[in-house]
């Protein structure tokens, strides 16, 4: 891994607890969802817009503050507005963390596995927690959350996760949904959702440049925006990340998910794996009752570290601060 995107990651994953968390609405009747790149700016504060939707009647943006990551929904009208293509986006935004990280995530793209953004800043001891939701029959994996709750109540409430979630999940799994969603609202935690398709097809036969979103006939736009639009039907606030299902992607499949403005992001610490954690780590588990292994060690790990997790030395990362300060930090002479 190298040095600079390791600071990259870091910067995305502290901002939960300053970036509370607010009910987002269920959009239940969206229309005319479109990607929409441009500036839109509601004095002092400027937005990149990525999409615009609308829903009974009114219209509105995702928007992602490309210093911090942290995305909105909006309604259109409270905004100055100059739409752009993508290419004038990205350079206009040019000197942000958000675009810097998209640029670095192209630049490691060649990757069969693993593609993008793969470790935080570990400017502390810590690491960004993400768990992967794909589609299974099993229940959610509850552990995860409320041994995270349990062991930071009393040093980082809420405690940030990154959870990955495909369209079929959700669907899948409503009151498992309701349930981590209701933990949010408690502050008990602060999910940043990110997209992990649709579908999450996969062949347990096919070799890895044919299988996942690489499967012939994989249709990229469905994975994406329905992905997406399931989100806000659920009441869930898409984040500016997408995970590859099995972490596979080719190098045009990259540049398919930067052209969405999204940022793939990887993990150097997939546990049930035999990757070990280390500071800065973006560790990857399976909350969706698959891999009970490495949800075993996650556990494992929260208790090995918690008497310095008392003493606010090990900490759980917000992933985006991790990426906007990692990109932060790499801001001169490149
Ligand atoms: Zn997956």
């Amino acid at each position: 891994m190298n040095r600079p995107l390791k600071y990259l990651l870091f910067f995305f994953l502290s901002a939960a607890s300053t970036t509370a968390a607010f009910a987002q609405a269920n959009f239940l009747r969206i229309t005319d969802y479109k990607i929409l790149y441009g500036w839109a700016t509601h004095a002092p504060q400027d937005y990149m817009i990525l999409r615009q939707f609308a829903n009974e009647g009114k219209n509105y943006y995702l928007l992602v503050d490309p210093r911090t990551l942290v995305t909105k929904i909006d309604e259109t009208n409270n905004y100055q507005v100059k739409t752009m293509n993508l290419a004038d986006a990205r350079a206009f935004f040019k000197n942000t963390p958000y675009v810097r990280a998209i640029d670095q995530a192209e630049k490691q793209s060649a990757n069969i596995q693993d593609a993008g953004i793969q470790e935080g800043m570990p400017k502390e001891a810590g690491i960004s927690l993400t768990a992967d939701l794909c589609p299974s029959h099993r229940p959610l994996d509850r552990r995860v959350f409320t041994d995270i709750f349990t062991e930071f109540e009393k040093v980082e409430r809420p405690a940030p996760v990154a959870l990955s979630i495909t369209g079929v999940w959700m669907r899948q799994h409503p009151d498992d949904l309701a349930w981590l969603k209701q933990m949010q609202a408690n502050k008990e935690i602060y999910i940043t959702w990110i997209n992990h398709s649709y579908n999450h097809r996969v062949s347990a036969t096919a070799p890895l440049r044919d299988n996942f979103l690489l499967e012939p006939g994989t249709d990229i736009n469905y994975e994406v925006l329905e992905t997406e639009k399931a989100m806000l039907r659920n009441g869930l606030l898409p984040s500016v990340f997408f995970r590859f299902p099995g972490l596979v992607s080719d190098q045009q499949l990259v540049y398919k998910i930067t052209d969405f403005g999204l940022i793939p992001v990887g993990s150097d610490a997939w546990l049930a794996k035999g990757q070990k954690s280390a500071p800065g780590s973006i560790v990857l588990i399976h909350a969706n009752g698959n891999e009970p292994i490495g949800v075993d060690d996650f556990i494992k790990l929260l208790h090995q570290e918690a008497g310095s997790i008392a003493k606010k030395q090990w900490l759980l990362y917000d992933l985006r601060e991790s990426v906007d300060e990692e990109f932060e930090s790499t801001s001169t002479g490149q």
